[in-house]
């Protein structure tokens, strides 16, 4: 066991702080990793303030995870000391479920993955997220971060990164297609420079134009206001896919008549409340609603390479430890372009 410093919740609700937390004992199958930067999701926001139910307590967020492998254990082969790698949303799964042999761990069906904070390991222990100096994770749920990609601006890509090129690339988006994202926030903007790369077409759906030279400069072809009647009226069945990273409630038939016949509206932003959708607004063209969740461990490795080769990483404003608390109440009121990253080295 180790004792590493880290920022946690003590309560729902309550402001983070620093604290201490233990580390298991580098198990033969186990990577220690020194934590250097922690990307700030908005689910961390809605768990240590329970948005999404009952969570547990001390709660150490954060599963954007960038560092430098420190020990490795007896049986690890794919990492060494000094290698450059990050942790995302889980730190474990059955590993012999379809889902987990297929390399949908995130879909695993054999009880679940083990999520990388607010969860309990297999060991019975609780986990502890990324916001503390170091993490041991077996080895299986580790991906390399290549040399191409600074770790400040890679720690976003292990989820919203993932959130979004995932679904990208199941729906096809691609040359030829059109692509619209809705919301230019952390999982946003990474969807406008992922479609972007991928060769599609893509238009940001923002509720005003207030960060539109940002959009343009990131990918997008176009950007539209959704505050303004006239933008669902032009665009109407323009799109094959709609990646929609908003967590609020949205009018859903409104943004379902911008979909082509098979377009499909994907929701990677999930809201706290149930949403309401009239069948009526796509059955007309066989549009579909799906969502998505993360991405496989293989898949998170394709995505970082990805990015890696098309130079794409997270736009993120760095902050001090000290500053979390002050993070969140901006993130939850959309200030921030457009990912905030805590330099560990000042837990
Ligand atoms: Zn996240
Ligand atoms: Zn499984």
């Amino acid at each position: 066991m180790t004792t590493v410093a880290a920022y946690a919740a003590p309560a729902a609700k309550a402001p983070l702080e620093r604290t201490t937390i233990e580390r298991r004992a580098v198990g033969e199958s186990d990577v220690l990793i020194d934590i250097k930067f922690a990307g700030i999701c908005h689910s961390d926001i809605h768990q240590a303030r329970e948005g999404w139910g009952t969570a547990m307590f001390p709660m150490v967020p954060g599963h954007e995870i960038a560092g430098v492998v420190s020990e490795v254990g007896s049986a690890v082969t794919g990492f060494k000391v000094g290698d450059r790698v990050g942790v995302g949303c889980m730190v474990d799964s059955c590993r012999t479920c379809d889902n987990c042999l297929a390399g949908l761990q995130q879909y695993c069906t054999g009880g679940g993955p083990v999520w990388t904070y607010n969860a309990v390991g297999k060991d019975g222990e609780r986990t502890y997220g990324g916001y503390a100096e170091k993490i041991v994770v077996d080895a299986g749920y580790v991906v390399r971060i290549p040399d191409g990609l600074a770790l400040d601006v890679a720690a976003p890509l292990l989820c919203a990164g993932i959130t979004t090129y995932s679904p990208l690339k199941h729906w096809n988006a691609g040359p030829g297609k059109k692509v619209a994202v809705v919301g230019l926030g952390g999982l946003g903007h990474m969807g406008v420079k992922i479609a972007h790369a991928l060769g599609a077409e893509v238009t940001v759906l923002s509720q005003s134009l207030r960060k539109k030279d940002d959009g343009l400069r990131l990918g997008a072809d176009d950007y539209r206001a959704t505050s303004d009647p006239t933008t669902f009226e032009e665009l109407k069945g323009t799109f094959d896919i709609i990646l929609n990273t908003v967590s609020a409630p949205l009018d859903f038939a409104a943004y379902l008549s911008l979909l082509r016949t098979d377009g499909a509206m994907v929701n990677v932003g999930i809201p706290e409340e149930p949403v309401r959708i009239l069948l009526s607004s796509f059955f007309g063209h066989r549009r579909s609603v799906s969502s998505s969740g993360i991405g496989g461990i293989p898949e998170t490795q394709e995505m970082l390479d990805f990015c890696a080769e098309h130079g794409l990483g997270a736009e993120i404003e760095l902050i001090s430890a000290d500053r979390i608390n002050e993070a969140y109440d901006r993130v939850v009121s959309s200030d921030v372009r457009y990912r905030f990253v805590i330099d560990t080295a000042t837990i």
